[in-house]
């Protein structure tokens, strides 16, 4: 099968022509569909988050269809489509997954990071942490809502119920959590890179009520924030534009230095806190909320073959919604 492989940190990805994998028991074997591209997979490339297997196959947004079962499969039959998120397998026997937060195990492995993903012909993935694909979604439409969606997701639910949001970074995750703030009748405030007209205007788009450069204070105290770009800075800037007793939430896995900041800012019992990974929980939530909240994704397709362009891309701001590799 053609793959993407990551051989190094710093590296680019090399295309590979490997032997299909097998699946072990309780295991499926996916011919990918789709495979949308993830900032965590720049964050791994980069060496920002050091523990990848390699060689790597990257890609934790999969859409697949079921070709072969391992012994035991159950949940899915040959020729179901599902999807694969970053989340890839859990202890089950460690505090955390004991007491419903299996996205902390201590002994997680993720998909495209320690288990190989889906910049590739085909996956396998253990069949307890794939998902039905509702079925109103074509495949490269699905890919973003696996990470962008369900994480983003997560990181809306952190946030609390406050009716203001403001959301740091109008990328992949921002452009469906706008649409699912919106739907739960909440106000968003878009910040993007000073200057990113053509993100603030794709805000707008999606029912922003106000966006601008991250600099700028938004014409309400925002009762939470989110923040999506791996910019550090934007922690404070959020902090000062979120009222008292509101909360600021950081979405991504990877972050740039966060600079000191006078303590008033944090004063009044504003909250900074982190989303990391996600449960099954949250993805069976989200996948039953995306189509009743006519969750509609944003896509640039790129071949797999190109998938070096398409993190130059995504690197570079230039992808609107998510970029998606087609086998
Ligand atoms: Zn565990
Ligand atoms: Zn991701």
């Amino acid at each position: 099968m053609r793959a993407q492989i990551l051989t190094a940190p710093g590296r680019l990805l090399a295309a590979a022509d490997l032997p299909p994998p097998c699946p072990g028991p309780g295991q499926v074997l996916l011919a990918v569909r789709a495979c949308a591209v993830c900032r965590t997979d720049l964050h791994i490339l980069d060496g920002e988050l050091s523990e990848a297997k390699l060689p790597l196959i990257p890609g934790h947004e999969i859409v697949g269809t079921v070709v072969e079962a391992g012994a035991g499969v159950d949940r899915f039959a040959l020729g179901d489509r599902v999807g694969v998120p970053w989340l890839g397998w859990t202890c089950g026997v460690c505090d955390y997954c004991r007491d419903g937060r299996e996205n902390l195990c201590d002994r997680a492995r993720f998909t495209g990071y320690q288990i190989d993903g889906g910049y590739a012909e085909l996956v396998v993935a253990d069949q307890r942490y794939c998902f039905a694909i509702p079925a109103s979604y074509g495949d490269v439409e699905a890919a973003p809502l696996l990470c962008a969606g369900l994480i983003g997701y997560r990181t809306l639910r952190l946030a609390g119920e406050g009716a203001r949001i403001g959301i740091y970074g109008f990328g992949a995750a921002a452009h469906i959590v706008a649409q699912v703030a919106r739907f739960q009748g909440r106000s968003v405030f878009a910040f993007s890179r000073p200057g990113d007209v053509a993100a603030q205007d794709f805000a707008r788009l999606l029912g922003a009520a106000w966006a601008g450069g991250s600099g700028e204070m938004p014409p309400e105290p925002l009762d939470a924030a989110l923040i999506f770009a791996p910019v550090g800075a934007l922690v404070p800037a959020a902090l000062a534009a979120t009222r008292k007793g509101g909360t600021v939430v950081c979405g991504g896995i990877h972050m740039s230095d966060i600079p000191s900041f006078p303590y008033h800012l944090l004063w009044q019992e504003r909250v900074v806190r982190s989303v990391a990974n996600l449960t099954r929980r949250d993805a069976e939530e989200f996948l039953a909320l995306a189509p009743k909240a006519g969750i509609k994704t944003a896509t640039q397709t790129y071949p797999l073959a190109d998938a070096n362009q398409a993190l130059a891309a995504l690197r570079a701001g230039a992808v609107q919604g998510a970029a998606v590799l087609v086998p």
